[in-house]
């Protein structure tokens, strides 16, 4: 078995006994990375040399303080393409950002790096993190390593794909609207968005600031508590994080259930959805049932307008995030300019790929005199009545359990061409998002054919701990986590 294969946990204690070296593991993650990237294409720069050193650095951290280490000493992890790292390239998918190279590192990043982890490289994914099949990144798409025919599901395709292919131990991802929990359902492996504000988001480059998360994917619910312990907390660099306290998420890992109120919402299970998919995700719920759960039915009676709220917000905020790529600071700039104007025009006609070009011009449209008052304000008003249906559910259930999406993962280019269906299939991931909540995916089942099967279960605002007690009941009760895909 290849070092690449283990989770976190398994080789920080491999590690601690001098079973293998860090070095070694990074080694075994870079050769893995050589096999299957001709044909995953998960990463947008992979940063070898630097890794090695770092590993061996780690090794000589390892020998001198043993047990003494931080919690990822010598971990090889990868971080989604929108997330800085100091040095290395952030493209976030886009050819305008194709030279950008940040001077700093994100929070998330130096948290990182204090806890000891290598990083071997940056992630694809949809450009700006706008997409939800990995097929808008400006450098090709992710393949799902489950069926190389199939999208990894997006935005953060890469870091779930990365993860599922074992050419890392685990990732970062980031979730605005589904980004990390969709692609962890496509490509059967954990991922878990925050409570919003539970993670620090500076350097992370902004599409909707009032929705976007940074979160773990990794192989397991333990993997996941391991590496919410270094990312959680408030940081003075960014105002919208959290002052609460941070509890210790691997104290959640127990397996327990008893007593738990977990709620199914009738309206994320209705027609039209894969027979399959409803069928493993009530399955899983009846499982945790059957371990003391108690199973209530609910209703999120807002939900229908979920998608429209959120293709609202998200642009609006995106038209101005997105107003700083003008050629002048950083990234792209249009060649031979006429004058100012010229330079703005074609700096954004050409660096900005067709999704983002949309995104702009809807939340520019929706930002607009007269329009901002039927639309936006609107839309404010209706993200209040979802946070509001999470609320009243809350105070019946601990835990509301859903599918991730309506169907496993979908073909290359099949929904491409048709941004209204590709849009619906976050419809059950955006209202977690629009009401702040977090959502823990983790795989639960296989379709006929092969394809991973994701369960979501949603948590009150900053209670991920009752989130990673319930999956990490399902996940030692269950083998579905540790099937690999055939590549
Ligand atoms: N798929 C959604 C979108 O395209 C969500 C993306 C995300 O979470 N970053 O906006």
């Amino acid at each position: 078995m290849s070092l690449a294969e283990l989770t976190i946990r398994e080789l920080r204690d491999k590690l601690l006994a001098g079973e293998c070296t860090a070095l070694e593991a990074t080694e075994a993650c870079l050769e893995r990375i050589g096999q299957v990237e001709e044909s995953v294409h998960a990463f947008t720069t992979v940063s070898e040399e630097r890794a090695l050193a770092d590993a061996e650095a780690a090794d000589a951290v390892l020998r001198e303080r043993g047990a003494e280490t931080p919690p990822l000493t010598g971990v090889p992890l990868a971080i989604k393409d929108v997330i800085a790292v100091e040095g290395m390239p952030c493209t976030c998918g886009s050819k305008i950002l194709e030279s950008f190279v940040p001077p700093y590192d994100a929070t998330v990043t130096s948290r990182l790096k204090a806890a000891g982890a290598v990083v071997l490289g940056k992630l694809n994914m949809d450009e700006f993190a706008m997409g939800s099949s990995t097929e808008t990144s400006a450098f090709g798409p992710t393949h799902n390593p489950w069926d190389l025919a199939k999208i990894p599901g997006g935005s953060s395709g890469g870091s779930a794909a990365a993860v599922a292919a074992d050419e890392c131990i685990g990732s970062l991802g980031s979730d605005t609207g589904g980004s990390i929990r969709q692609p962890a359902a496509y490509c059967g492996v954990v991922g878990l968005k925050p409570t919003y504000g539970r993670v620090s988001r500076y350097g992370l480059v902004a599409f909707a600031s009032s929705l976007d998360q940074v979160g773990p994917v990794t192989k397991d619910v333990a993997d996941t508590a391991a590496l919410m312990n270094v990312i959680a907390g408030h940081d003075p660099h960014d105002s919208t994080s959290a002052t609460l306290e941070v509890p210790d998420f691997t104290e959640a890992l127990a397996e327990d259930v008893e007593g738990l109120t977990i709620g199914m919402p009738r309206e994320y299970f209705i027609e039209g959805m894969d027979p399959e998919v409803d069928a493993a995700v009530r399955e899983a719920i009846g499982r945790l049932a059957s371990w003391g759960a108690r199973v209530e039915e609910i209703s999120l009676p807002h939900t229908e307008y979920g998608i429209a709220c959120y293709y609202i917000i998200a642009t609006a905020e995106a038209s101005s995030n997105l107003a700083r790529y003008d050629g002048v600071k950083y990234g792209h700039r249009a060649g031979e300019p006429a004058d100012l104007m010229d330079m703005y025009c074609r700096t954004r006609a050409e660096g900005f790929g067709e999704e983002v070009k949309r995104r702009i011009m809807l939340g520019t449209y929706t930002l607009s005199a007269g329009y901002y008052e039927a639309y936006y304000r609107k839309a404010q008003q209706v993200r209040t009545l979802i946070k509001e249906d999470f609320d009243r559910a809350f105070e019946r259930v601990d835990v509301i359990a859903t599918p991730v999406a309506p169907t496993a993962a979908f073909g290359l280019g099949e929904k491409l061409g048709d941004p209204l269906q590709m849009y619906l299939s976050d419809i059950f991931t955006i209202t977690v998002n629009l009401a702040g909540v977090p959502g823990l995916v983790l795989p639960c089942g296989f379709t006929s054919a092969g394809l991973p099967i994701g369960l979501q279960l949603i948590g009150r605002p900053f209670d991920e701990a009752t989130l990673i007690r319930a999956g990490y009941t399902f996940e030692r009760r269950t083998d579905h986590h540790t099937r690999r895909p055939p590549l």
